[in-house]
């Protein structure tokens, strides 16, 4: 059995991890590069053949896991795609959005000279994600699914995002067989809107992602801080920007704000979703309630669209407009990273104002416009231009859907016995090595291997 992996190796996007075993290639995520353009530069270079593949395995619908599936298609990938209901679901809104960007980055492109390409292509169409939808086949929880005789796998739910799973294949070896076990990506048990992950099944190898291998997360979520930055911004007269992953994060937020109306710990002030896709997410979370950590008291959850607390915007003129308003207002768009999307235009009008507030409640991949942001950037630039940032930039870490360090050592600690190998992807350079060092302590004889981008491991 081999594992090489073709992204998420020293990062946290890109991720594709391909396995060969009794002659079969499996790729497990088919995820899109973000952030610098030198990581993105990777998404037009397969570095293996899309049509020996004999199927995807789809840990869960973000863009960095999924996002690559069309141009496999587009190069001749037409095998099945196996996932969860509601991962399928989700992908075909995010695909389509995906590929809308695709095609629109193209014509920017071509009309502005920009590309290498004459003319600049789009990584994919619209097109390929309908042939992509296709191949979707939906697998059933904790029952074994053969690709083929020898090698089969299993998911278990991962409380990542909206169904998110970790899954557990077993491949024939010279004595047996054996099992390896891939995050994916793995929450932390304390979101309020879905459940928390399952307890990993007794495994020989663990392939752990480290987005947050060198953090510990806060333990409680104390809504206080967020009231504070809403309340004091809202009384000078400000307007609260709240960049958001559509999927997962923005409902968070919206039950959060809720809450917090709720209890009368912020004045009421209009509050928009400002994300088509943030508004498609949100329908799935209705739809996909075996998967919902239901709180009573969060009654939102049986009118979350168009009650009195939240308007979600609809055209693309109303999101423009917005931005023309001078009310104090709290907005939350997407994309989470602010690599593009409505946010954008939102940013540009409310940084140069210090009456306005940004609050991040993701992780920010290096390189990408929010993290320039959370680090204080003074050069920083929208669509070419210069944007002074003079708003207040706040990050709140507790809307984390991943593992800290302790979260992810708690985890497998839940085997009966620890494996007899951990492999880390999944993570920046500094949360790779501390995730490294505490396994190490935690699990003595444990053996803990980090690859580089495209490396091999033979197991
Ligand atoms: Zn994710």
């Amino acid at each position: 059995m081999k594992l090489t992996f073709h992204g998420a190796a020293s990062t946290v996007t890109g991720s594709r991890t391909l396995l060969e075993s009794s002659g079969k290639k499996i790729l497990i995520d088919a995820g899109l590069f973000q952030g610098p353009k030198d990581l993105r530069m990777r998404n037009w270079v397969t570095s293996f053949k899309a049509s020996t593949l004999d199927g995807v395995i789809l840990t869960h619908a973000h863009i960095d896991h999924s996002g690559y599936l069309p141009r496999l298609v587009r190069e001749g990938f037409n095998k099945p795609i196996w996932c969860s209901q509601a991962t399928a679901t989700l992908c075909r809104f995010m695909l389509l959005d995906s590929a809308k960007l695709q095609v629109e980055d193209a014509d920017f492109a071509n009309r502005s000279g920009y590309s290498n390409h004459r003319p600049a292509e789009p990584l994919y169409t619209e097109k390929d994600v309908e042939r992509t939808l296709r191949l979707f086949q939906i697998v059933e929880d904790e029952e074994w699914f053969s690709i083929s005789k020898s090698l089969q796998f299993r998911f278990f739910r991962a409380g990542h995002i909206l169904g998110s799973r970790f899954v557990q294949l077993a491949y024939p070896t010279e004595n047996g067989s054996e099992t390896i076990l891939f995050s994916g990506d793995l929450g932390n048990g304390r979101s309020k809107l879905i459940k928390p992950p399952q307890s990993p099944p007794q495994s020989d190898t663990v392939v752990l992602e480290s987005t947050y291998g060198d953090r510990l997360l806060p333990r409680e979520k104390n809504l206080d801080e967020f009231a504070d930055i809403i309340n004091t911004t809202s009384r000078r007269g400000g307007v609260i920007v709240i960049p958001a992953f559509a999927v997962g994060r923005a409902q968070e937020v919206l039950q959060a704000i809720a809450q917090m109306q709720r209890e009368e710990l912020i004045d009421k002030i209009p509050v928009y979703l400002d994300s088509p896709m943030a508004l498609e997410a949100t329908r799935a979370h209705l739809k996909y309630t075996d998967e919902i950590a239901f709180h009573p008291e969060d009654q939102w959850m049986n009118h979350p669209i168009d009650t009195d607390m939240f308007r979600a915007l609809n055209g693309f003129e109303e999101s423009i407009a917005l931005t023309q308003s001078n009310q104090p207002h709290i907005v939350i768009s997407a994309s989470g990273m602010v690599t593009g999307g409505r946010v954008m235009h939102h940013l540009k009008k409310r940084l140069p104002d210090a009456l306005n507030a940004v609050i991040f409640v993701g992780f920010q991949a290096q390189g990408t416009k929010g993290q320039l942001l959370q680090s204080g950037e003074k050069d920083f630039r929208i669509h070419h231009e210069k944007v002074d940032v003079l708003a207040s930039i706040h990050t709140l870490q507790q809307f984390s859907a991943h593992a800290d360090w302790q979260d992810s050592l708690d985890w497998i600690k839940q085997m009966p016995a620890p494996p007899h190998r951990i492999i880390l992807n999944h993570g920046e350079k500094g949360s790779l090595e501390a995730l490294r060092l505490k396994i190490i302590e935690s699990f003595p004889g444990v053996e803990v291997t980090v690859p580089e981008h495209l490396s091999e491991v033979n197991l």
